[in-house]
């Protein structure tokens, strides 16, 4: 009783006994009313998972969850690989160093210098490989590399327990929020990378609501935006749920979108969120009125690089 009491109180002044507990005990991540962007038909609502401690974005829960599969499967590692672009590694990272292991990540040619940075201060050991982006060849080759030396791969892309992470914990917390709001869901919408974090809302909310819509973000053909992928890159979830519809965004409007939050609501999203911001305006018509929930995955500080790149044409005198 009196531990429960102290639980209860140490939660409420947030107080956190170790890093993994500011992960887990630090759940629900907010849920907030974007109160510019919302109008009188329609209400709009962004769940900011950058509120997670470690790579300061959704794939904190994702790593979290294979991680600890892989430590109550018994499974003997001293050491992960891991194919990534950014937030998995550092997720990863942060968690092997709470662990005790050694992380060595393998990210595409042209993974920015700050995410390279961010994995290096935490002790990883980072292989730029040759690869454009990660594809089956990549994870494939990552697969091997990892069974050469005897390094576990936790494997995002096919690992189930990142489903999972969002079925049992991301979607539940939504909808608890949903409840205390009062509110029923018009429509979902997020990017599509491994498809974990769509997938999981798609299945939960449709057993829920059978009416509520989901919708996938995308790049354009020929477009990157960090985080998500086409979805005929086969992502392996998606294709076990319902998705009403996938909406493809540019680079250029990603950034746009994550440039528009900022200066409308004051928050500093980022790429995939400013592209999931966009696909929601492309599609408000089209579905009417309603909540909508935006999944803003994570914040703009790794994308310094690209925000400069944006901005280098314009002068002062704009802004
Ligand atoms: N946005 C960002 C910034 C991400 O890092 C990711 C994960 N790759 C996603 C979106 C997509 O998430 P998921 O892997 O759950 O589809």
């Amino acid at each position: 009783m009196q531990e429960a009491i102290e639980d209860k109180l140490k939660r409420r002044y947030r107080v956190f006994e170790d890093p993994e507990s500011l992960l887990t005990e630090n759940w629900p991540t907010p849920l907030l009313k974007l109160s510019k962007v919302s109008d009188e038909t329609h209400e709009v609502w962004a769940k900011l998972e950058f509120y997670n401690p470690f790579s300061h974005s959704i794939k904190d829960r994702a790593i979290w969850n294979m991680f600890r599969k892989a430590l109550e499967k018994g499974l003997h590692f001293d050491k992960l690989y891991e194919a990534t672009s950014g937030n998995v590694g550092i997720a990863l990272v942060a968690l092997s160093n709470i662990y005790g292991k050694k992380f060595r990540a393998f990210i595409p040619k042209g993974t920015p210098e700050t995410t390279e940075i961010l994995l290096k201060v935490l002790g990883a050991e980072v292989v730029r490989t040759e690869f454009e982006v990660i594809d089956r060849t990549f994870i494939e080759y990552v697969k091997k590399k990892a069974a050469e030396d005897k390094a576990l791969n936790l494997n995002q892309f096919e690992n189930d327990a990142n489903f999972e992470a969002h079925y049992n914990y991301t979607s539940l917390e939504l909808l608890k929020q949903l409840e205390v709001l009062g509110k029923k869901p018009k429509c979902i919408i997020a990017g599509v990378g491994t498809s974990g974090h769509i997938a999981a809302l798609a299945a939960r909310f449709k057993e829920t609501f059978y009416d509520v819509k989901v919708v996938g973000v995308e790049p354009s053909p020929g477009n990157k935006i960090p985080g998500i992928k086409r979805i005929e890159t086969r992502p392996k979830w998606i294709a076990h749920v319902k998705i009403d519809e996938v909406v493809d965004v540019r680079s250029r409007e990603a950034i746009e979108g994550a440039i528009e939050i900022a200066r409308l609501e004051g928050i500093l999203i980022g790429l995939s969120s400013g592209a999931v911001y966009q696909a929601f305006k492309k599609i408000r018509d089209k579905y009417g009125p309603g909540t909508y929930i935006l999944i803003f995955p994570d914040d703009a500080f790794k994308y310094i690089e690209e925000f400069r790149e944006y901005l280098k044409p314009r002068t002062t005198f704009n802004y």
